[in-house]
């Protein structure tokens, strides 16, 4: 049979809104075949939209032969059905629709590539190379509905204490930290590349709005192979003027309580559906600070892990350290040596006012007060081995009464990861871009 038009048909209703209220009332419904039963005289098609699915029931007899007979459905087919809402608490809800007619919009082949009736988890690249499809699964719609709720609480949180959303440019004609880690592109007859960081535009931007937020794309050229790394990757970045480190700690730790309130609030079926319900809580504030001397000698006496002074944290010190202490904490002081030029050093001018925000093991943002003297400046640059001409647009600003300020930046990712208790940094994205994926 070929497939069908929609025509006149519009959706009635979505799933969620199928409910008691409506029993006996005509809707229209439309989706993709989760599940199908033929068991004979009966068939069962589990109908999912983007909020749920809705039992389709046929029963000889009950509904037409013609009907019946083109309900034969495979999975993942579009369909559109018409049908009236009945109440039967066997079925899934409380509530199954007995169909008057359905349309066939799309097929799909006999066999899809991954299983999408939730029974089996297929590996995750083959899932990732056909993301589309694997973005229906149930799962992935609790993981970016959980998403979607981040971002929400998050823009209404910093727009409640007064902050901007700022929106900075992607393409830029000259390294932002340094020159490593940069996707190179042609501008033209001239070489740009793409950010790795809102950093230097929202500096300037705070000395305008004091306060400002984006929630933007950066891009980061390493070849890492972990499963916290990506190339293209969605950060919250703040920025406040008139502020320093422990103002911005404060603000961090508030934004991420409000955060996961509001998941909770909004987003706990989707939660549960994860198995999360009782490990993404609401934690207490303040959040623990550790400075990084303290957990240097943490890990070199009771974790037994040596570590040099000065040297970062690495992948086998982070997961100690979050056998240790499980929940979100900050690690401040790091040593300048291994921070960027703009940030602020310490009375003590090996340390930096410069902070991680961590998950267990998992930084998740890093942040911190900002060098707001342009002398000092262009000292820090040169200090890093950074030509100051290279940043001179930048530098200018500074002439123009820089606030002292302070911010942090958050890969959105890696807290979506750890608030759905996901395995790898990939799944929390719709289409991750790492080293050898560039499709889909
Ligand atoms: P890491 O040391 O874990 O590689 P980073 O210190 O280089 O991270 P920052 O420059 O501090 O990262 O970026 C701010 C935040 O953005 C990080 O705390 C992290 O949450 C996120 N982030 C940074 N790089 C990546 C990446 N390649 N993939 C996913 N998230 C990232
Ligand atoms: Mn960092």
């Amino acid at each position: 049979m070929l497939t069908e038009e929609m025509d006149g048909w519009r959706k009635t209703h979505y799933t969620k809104d199928v409910t008691l209220d409506l029993v006996e009332k005509e809707v229209i419904l439309g989706g993709w075949v989760r599940n199908y039963r033929d068991l004979g005289g009966l068939r069962f098609i589990t109908l999912q939209d983007v909020y749920g699915e809705r039992q389709i029931t046929l029963k000889k007899g009950i509904v037409s032969d013609e009907i019946f007979e083109k309900a034969k459905v495979g999975y993942q087919y579009c369909l559109m059905v018409k049908g009236t809402v009945k109440s039967f608490e066997k079925a899934p809800g409380g509530i199954e629709i007995i169909p008057t007619e359905i349309k066939i919009l799309n097929k799909t082949p006999e066999k899809l590539p991954i299983d999408m009736t939730g029974e089996t988890t297929t590996e995750l690249d083959l899932r990732l190379n056909n993301r589309a499809l694997d973005l229906r699964s149930v799962r992935n719609q609790a993981v970016f509905a959980i998403r979607g709720e981040i971002l929400n609480s998050a823009r209404s949180f910093l727009h409640d204490h007064d902050f901007k959303e700022i929106y900075t440019p992607k393409i830029i004609g000259s390294a932002t930290e340094g020159g490593t880690e940069l996707f190179p592109i042609m501008y033209f007859d001239r070489e740009a590349f793409l950010t790795q960081s809102a950093q230097l535009y929202k500096e300037q931007l705070s000395g305008v709005y004091e306060r400002v937020f984006e929630i933007g794309p950066s891009f980061r050229a390493e070849k890492s192979h972990t499963k916290r790394h990506l190339c293209e990757i969605v950060q919250l970045d703040m920025e406040i003027a008139f502020a320093n480190m422990k103002d911005v700690l404060e603000i961090l730790e508030e934004l991420v309580r409000n955060v996961i309130i509001g998941v909770r609030d909004k987003q706990m079926s989707a939660l549960k559906l994860l198995g999360m319900e009782d490990k993404t809580v609401v934690p207490e504030i303040p959040f623990p600070r550790y400075t990084y001397e303290e957990l240097l000698d943490l890990l070199n006496t009771k974790l037994n892990l040596k570590i040099e002074w000065g040297e970062d944290l690495s992948t086998e010190a982070n997961r100690k350290l979050g056998r240790e202490i499980p929940g979100y904490y900050y690690i401040t002081h790091w040593p300048m040596a291994i921070k960027p030029f703009y940030i602020m050093p310490s009375k003590n001018p090996k340390f930096s006012e410069s902070f991680d925000l961590q998950k267990g093991w998992l930084e998740l943002s890093s942040g911190g007060t900002r060098v707001h003297n342009k002398v000092h400046l262009v000292q820090a640059l040169e200090d890093k081995g950074l030509n100051p001409l290279a940043f001179e647009s930048h530098l200018r600003t500074f002439d123009f009464g820089m606030p002292p300020h302070a911010g942090f930046g958050l890969g959105i990712a890696r807290w979506l990861t750890v608030l759905c208790g996901l395995d790898d940094i990939r799944e929390a994205v719709m289409y991750p871009r790492t080293p050898e994926r560039l499709t889909p």
